[in-house]
């Protein structure tokens, strides 16, 4: 876990690499695949009658499958079920349940070809987004078990002068619930869900409704590594018959969360409002993140990362630059490359080697990023807007747009998608920036270019941001390298892909 890339991918410029991997993939792309997904409860595929079709996000009149939604009685007997199981699946060995964790990361690996064709054609997710997105699956797998086995297999000793040694062991807690988002379907998913398996939860996990498809696959790979079928459930559905009863259900002893802040509220009140004991919460919100750019920094580079922060994976992941602050002395020469480069983004289909930007992932998404690219015309000035390909109508695609405005003020909550904001400041105004940084109450990502270490163990110091990454991007945390996770509106931590994550999941009893 110490570079950038695991294992497994191709190397995708040298062409005997990349040729058969993508013939595999392509043999998941054609229309006659599709997938069909049901609710898992104690590994049976539950037909509830309430289907839906799965619309491709770049062409609306292709299918990557249908789905059906849980109802209220599998719902609740799913959570009957992970009851039932938790005792059994708690009494294994943590290196018995680290094993699993194993298996399905070498299922996962077995079966990229599937998985990335689902991250195409669900989530809309170019080529190297979707070999990222099984690499982060793989690694929350293999970094979870490793930590598991150091950490939860024996138990800590207390050594007390007294003669009266203790230990105390990490344990299970119950029942865990997952919500997870479409934005990183796989990765996100799976890193909840095993995280909290290998603790000795059972779990039941509700996968965000644009992607439900590949969730099922997942589930499926990980009954199939040893995970067994009634410690793990899967409940497609929406947030009213599924979200709402596996979070108010008094069985429910934590609950992974990664979405809205606003949901994450909710889900607080709903906790709350059972009166039972308080439960975990691991809660992983948005963000309304910056980069400050400074005199002294390398505006190639600047360019190179701010753009790619701010509309790779079409500006969908909590991580994205939103604002972007460039001191004015430098401003004039920075604005016109952000612009050319921004000309050079190739938006269009996303199984494309060609294509940077992909759609976003659904018409809800498209028509509030429009609203907003509409609102910020009479508000800020344009500076460039991708150009979109001719059969843009087809899917949901948004242009990359970034426009100047004068104070993040002009901004309230997070725009989804490849919206970038750029204001000038003075170098004088440095700190009143970040202390406005920091009211905004958000503190998950912040980006720093300068060549000046003092300017940057300055902005170190007083931003209030989980993951701060000095010139270089601000998105794609490596799992082990950069522990991804925000404090105040933007979540609750232990950071996600980090030694303390799994504690969380835990209680620590003595013997
Ligand atoms: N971990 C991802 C990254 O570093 C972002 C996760 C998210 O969008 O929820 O880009």
């Amino acid at each position: 876990f110490d570079d950038r890339k695991n294992s497994f991918g191709p190397n995708i410029e040298i062409e005997s690499e990349w040729t058969p991997f993508k013939a595999k993939i392509d043999s998941f792309m054609g229309q006659d695949k599709q997938w069909r997904a049901y609710p898992i409860v104690g590994g049976e595929k539950v037909e509830t009658g309430n289907t839906h079709l799965v619309q491709s996000p770049y062409d609306h009149s292709q299918t990557a499958g249908q789905l059906d939604w849980a109802d209220a009685n599998t719902v609740s007997k799913a959570i009957d079920l992970a009851q039932a199981a938790f005792p059994a699946w708690s009494a294994h060995s943590a290196s018995e349940r680290a094993d699993c964790l194993d298996r399905t990361a070498d299922l996962m690996e077995d079966n990229y070809a599937e998985l990335i064709a689902l991250c195409h054609r669900e989530a809309g997710k170019t080529i190297q987004d979707s070999i990222d997105e099984v690499r982060e699956a793989v690694d929350f797998c293999r970094y979870y078990a490793q930590q598991a086995r150091s950490h939860f297999a024996a138990p800590t000793t207390y050594i007390d002068f007294l003669g009266q040694d203790k230990q105390a062991q990490l344990k299970g807690r119950g029942v865990f619930t997952c919500i997870s988002p479409w934005n990183f379907p796989l990765a996100i998913f799976a890193g909840q869900i095993v995280a909290a398996l290998v603790v000795g939860n059972t779990v039941i996990a509700k996968p965000a409704e644009q992607t439900s498809l590949i969730a099922m696959r997942a589930i499926e790979l990980m009954h199939q590594a040893g995970i067994p079928t009634d410690a793990l459930h899967l409940l497609p559905g929406d947030g009213a018959t599924v979200g709402a009863p596996l979070t108010s259900d008094k069985r429910i002893a934590g609950l992974a969360f990664t979405g809205s802040t606003g949901t994450a509220q909710l889900i607080n009140r709903t906790l709350a409002a059972r009166g039972v004991a308080p439960v975990p919460v691991i809660a992983e919100t948005g963000g309304q993140n910056a980069m400050l750019v400074d005199s002294t920094s390398l505006p190639e580079q600047v360019v190179r990362d701010a753009v790619h922060s701010a509309f790779a994976s079409a500006g969908q992941r909590c991580s994205a630059l939103r604002v972007l602050f460039v001191q004015a002395d430098i401003a004039d020469r920075v604005i016109p490359m952000i612009r050319g480069a921004m000309q050079e983004q190739s938006v269009g289909l996303p199984y494309l080697h060609s294509t940077d930007v992909g759609p976003v992932i659904d018409k809800k998404a498209q028509t509030i990023l429009l609203e907003h690219i509409e609102h910020m015309k009479s508000v800020g000035t344009l500076i460039a807007q991708s150009a979109l390909p001719d059969f843009a109508d087809k899917g949901t695609f948004v242009a990359p747009t970034a426009f100047e405005i004068s104070s993040i003020d002009q901004l309230t909550d997070e725009k989804f998608g490849p919206i970038l904001h750029v204001i000038r400041y003075k170098a004088r105004d440095l700190d009143k920036i970040i202390d406005t940084i920091n009211c905004s109450g958000f503190g998950l990502t912040m980006g720093v270019h300068s060549r000046n270490e003092t300017t940057c163990a300055r902005i170190a110091n007083r931003a209030r941001v989980g993951n701060l990454y000095i010139n270089r991007d601000q998105v794609g945390a490596v799992v082990g390298v950069q522990p991804f996770g925000g404090q105040g509106l933007s979540g609750t931590g232990p950071k996600a892909g980090g030694p303390h994550y799994l504690q969380r999941f835990a209680i620590e009893q003595d013997l």
